[in-house]
């Protein structure tokens, strides 16, 4: 018998030790991949717990199948079983193309409210990459995920909303501005509460884990009042909230400053502020440069949803691609979590038993992390990163490879398997 999850008084999650977590086995490439990874959740953490926790995966329905099976892309249960499981995870799943039905996936992150998008990167030894120094990559990006430019609020240029919209700015808001005729509008939403609670959750994840700095990455030099106010709002809760663990580039900057006049003091002051998190900021082009100049520099980012999109896939790309990169969407506060992989439904490639789990496994170990399975997430990653050492891969890093051997999905995942000790 399974038990569920839930969100205790004090914040944190309390996982029962056979916690029931809804999955979604995905559309196209979806069904082998799950099915491969599964085996090595499940074993992973049998060999973890010796026998004593176990996860009762159940299954809920959305994309092809679900409309196939019951003729609604994103039936009612199947939200109300992460609403009330707290936790699920979801292979990829197609997006209904017309008819005015959303992304199943955006439509999943504003029914949950979502607010996290958690995007981490790390290279594994091995994986090709494009670039000379992919090990020099580390980073976990916080994309804000309900708001921005992505919040959906938009007019066709044929919409004659788009008119009133026009008339609107022009006289009563007084914008002066030349609108060419046919022009579609949208519009950028950045709230204090939007940026604050997504900032919060990046600072508190670089003190838990013992990380040296959070970027705030942003175009607030062009967008003020939405980009540079999430860049302030960054830095007042830096201030405000976790005075104790951080410091910014300005007391960093004053400290400096200090020195020349009273050394002694700076110098102590400048040890207090060593071993906490730096909270720094950075334009989001220069930042897309820096990162492939000097990934080093960086750790935890935090950056909008527009911004976070493009610089999830370019890092992504740096570390092996969207075959590898894992992700989930979180509400800290009420503990609702979605992991999944990154890539689409390859769709060409359905059923062939040749595409790369990895992304899949590794949005399972960022799960078992979230629920506090921290040694049968470390399991994982060893087996996993060992056989790709060892070259023995699926068909998308084997063409970049020299001299390794091709496995089928299955096949990597009874790989992975066996290495799990
Ligand atoms: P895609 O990610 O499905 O595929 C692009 C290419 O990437 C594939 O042709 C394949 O060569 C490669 N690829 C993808 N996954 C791989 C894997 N696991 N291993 C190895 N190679 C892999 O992108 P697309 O073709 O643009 O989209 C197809 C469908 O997926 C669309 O309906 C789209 O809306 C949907 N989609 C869903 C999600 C999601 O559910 N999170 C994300 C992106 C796209």
């Amino acid at each position: 018998m399974g038990e569920k999850v839930t969100m205790g008084a004090n914040g944190k999650l309390n996982v029962p030790n056979n916690p029931i977590i809804p999955f979604i086995i995905g559309d196209g490439i979806g069904p082998d991949i799950w099915n491969a990874s599964v085996r090595v959740f499940d074993t992973a953490v049998a060999k973890s717990y010796g026998g004593e926790r176990s996860i009762l995966w159940k299954e809920v329905l959305a994309g092809e199948k679900a409309f196939y099976e019951t003729g609604s892309w994103l039936p009612e249960e199947t939200l109300s079983a992460f609403k009330e499981y707290l936790i699920g995870i979801k292979g990829p799943l197609t997006t209904p193309i017309g008819g005015g039905i959303r992304s199943l996936n955006v439509a999943l992150r504003k029914e949950l409210d979502l607010y996290v998008c958690l995007r981490p990167t790390k290279w594994y030894e091995g994986v090709p990459s494009p670039v000379k120094r992919p090990q020099d990559v580390n980073m976990v990006v916080f994309r804000e995920n309900t708001e921005d430019i992505y919040a959906g609020i938009e007019f066709s240029a044929e919409a004659q909303e788009s008119i009133k919209m026009q008339q609107f700015l022009l006289h009563e808001m007084n914008v002066d501005y030349l609108f060419n005729p046919n022009t579609g509008i949208g519009i950028k939403i950045v709230s204090e509460e939007g940026s604050k609670r997504l900032i919060r959750s990046a600072i508190a994840h670089a003190i838990k884990h013992k990380l040296p700095s959070v970027t705030i990455v942003h175009k607030g030099n062009i967008m003020k009042f939405t980009e540079g106010a999430f860049k302030q709002w960054g830095f007042d809760v830096a201030e405000a909230e976790f005075a104790d663990f951080t410091y910014t580039w300005g007391q960093w900057e004053r400290t400096k400053a200090e020195k020349g006049q009273d050394a002694a003091n700076a110098e102590q002051k400048e040890a207090e502020l060593a071993g906490k998190v730096i909270v720094k900021d950075m334009i989001a082009d220069n930042f897309l440069q820096q990162i492939l100049l000097a990934p080093k520099d960086f750790s935890v980012v935090a950056t909008l949803n527009l911004n976070g999109d493009y610089i999830s896939d370019a890092l992504a790309a740096m570390v092996g691609g969207i075959g590898i990169a894992p992700g989930a969407n979180i509400n800290y506060r009420t503990g609702h979590a979605i992991f999944e992989a990154t890539h689409g439904t390859a769709p060409r490639f359905a059923n062939t038993n040749t595409m790369n789990p990895s992304s899949v496994i590794l949005s399972g170990v960022m799960m078992l992390e979230y629920m506090g399975w921290q040694e049968a997430a470390d399991m994982i990653v060893n087996a996993l990163s060992q056989t790709i050492k060892e070259k023995t891969v699926t068909v998308d890093f084997y063409n970049l490879m020299e001299n390794a051997t091709l496995l089928k999905t299955s096949e990597f995942a009874d790989k992975i398997i066996e290495k799990l000790k």
